[in-house]
């Protein structure tokens, strides 16, 4: 063994749980893609990371992420866009994102559509799994007519759904809504089937819900610096 630092033992640790979760689902971990969620760390905290293997990262703002992927644009990384979008700013982010997690308005479709692009944006649709409607993603409700204006849509590339499970609760009552909404939207949209779920809190009961897309922040990067 060789010896790890902090973070490469977090690293470590996270993956040998998802592993274990994978198993105890009967799940293949290939299916699986482990995004590791940056924000508010520095470039050189993603260098460490990519360094120790990572490839898939995850930022949740604009004004954050622009500069510090363009700063390690010598990596051969992966960048999804997880966090809140103003649509004004969704054309900058397509540029340097491959994926965006968070689409759940009309203003978003139109300013990713692009018809002059040679690869497509994948894109999640973002679900509001809380009761408070003011909180960001679609309401179920609103679904399927919202899923079939994405895949529609030039230059992007439906992938699935997203959720982020209300805090506080048990989250497997959100992953199973969230999986059975996938299914049903599966029989008009067979390529759409990926589900982006699971934090540092809750990614084993995500797995065991079908997650293909993890989002792990703390879990391994630790805690994240002071931030207003
Ligand atoms: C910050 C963030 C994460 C990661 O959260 P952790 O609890 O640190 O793992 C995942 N998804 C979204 C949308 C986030 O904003």
């Amino acid at each position: 063994m060789t010896d790890l630092t902090p973070l490469g033992q977090r690293l470590a640790d996270v993956d040998e749980q998802i592993a274990d979760s994978a198993r105890s689902a009967s799940r293949d971990l290939s299916s699986i893609t482990r995004i590791v969620i940056t924000k508010f760390h520095p470039a050189s905290l993603v260098r460490e990371l990519y360094d120790l293997g990572v490839r898939d990262f995850g930022e949740s703002r604009h004004q954050e992420a622009q500069p510090k992927v363009a700063e390690l644009s010598d990596l051969d990384a992966r960048w999804n866009f997880v966090g809140q979008l103003q649509s004004k700013k969704a054309r900058q982010v397509r540029a340097y994102c491959q994926a965006i997690h968070s689409v759940d308005r009309d203003s978003l479709i139109t300013a990713l559509t692009n018809d002059d692009v040679a690869i497509p944006l994948d894109v999640f649709v973002q679900v509001n799994l809380t009761d408070d409607p003011g909180r960001g993603g679609v309401l179920p409700s609103e679904l399927d007519a919202f899923v079939d204006r994405v895949a529609g849509a030039a230059g992007i590339e439906l992938r699935g759904l997203m959720g982020v499970a209300p805090l506080g609760e048990d989250p497997r009552p959100s992953f199973v809504a969230l999986r059975s909404l996938s299914e049903r939207m599966g029989a008009q949209h067979p390529n759409a089937r990926a589900l982006s779920m699971g934090m540092s809190g809750d990614f084993a009961e995500a797995i065991a819900e079908g997650a293909t897309h993890l989002r792990i922040g703390t879990a391994i990067t630790g805690k994240r610096p002071d931030h207003g």
